[in-house]
């Protein structure tokens, strides 16, 4: 006898999420239905909020609730250093690293011609005009070593080529095909003091 269909209904989206196989999702379905109903209902609606509410900063394409993410509005912030990232799981890496003050550009994916991912697909536009009004800007550069990381590395330096931008990336301590937001905070933060200029 199988489980009940909502309770396998459960289950299956517990399944989606990265790591999860049936074992740990019917671990996860059962508990739920120990928790209070109240509690179950807080939790539906924290996913509902959470799907619903956060939306990229238009200036940067980080996650915010409000019009401008926490980093944009911020004023102490130096908005002449903007470090280029693949996605926003990178962003909260770097702002747990703690030692970072610029701001970022989360590009939202990486130029891949294989999978059909080229340059207009990717958070690259609103970069080109976010630099152009930047009087010295500074572009850190940290995505991952792998192709797609590569590739979308000499696009962007091949942009600002010739123009009166600053660009380096993170240091090769990164190893090969790493995912930018599993580093640890030492290693980040020495990626990045010990970045390398490119132009
Ligand atoms: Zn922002």
């Amino acid at each position: 006898m199988g489980y009940p269909v909502v309770l396998s209904d459960l289950i299956n989206y517990f399944k989606k999420f990265p790591g999860i196989g049936e074992k740990s999702a019917e671990r996860m379905a059962l508990s739920l239905l120990d928790f209070p109903l109240e509690d179950v209902l807080k939790f539906s609606d924290s996913m509902v909020n959470a799907k619903k509410k956060l939306h990229p900063c238009p200036i940067c394409g980080h996650l915010t609730e409000n019009e401008l993410c926490d980093i944009c509005s911020d004023q102490s912030r130096n908005k002449s250093v903007i470090c280029i990232l693949e996605d926003y799981k990178s962003v909260f890496a770097f702002e747990r690293a703690g030692n970072y003050n610029g701001v970022y550009h989360v590009l939202n994916g990486l130029i891949s011609p294989i999978d059909d991912v080229n340059p207009e697909d990717i958070n690259l536009a609103s970069l080109v005009d976010r630099v152009s009004k930047i009087e010295n800007p500074e572009l850190i550069i940290a995505l991952k070593s792998t192709i797609e990381g590569e590739t979308t590395t000499l696009y962007i330096k091949k942009i600002f080529e010739g123009q009166n931008v600053e660009i380096s990336r993170l240091s090769y301590g990164i190893p090969m095909g790493a995912e930018i937001d599993y580093l640890d905070e030492i290693t980040l933060d020495r990626a990045l003091s010990d970045r390398k200029k490119i132009s």
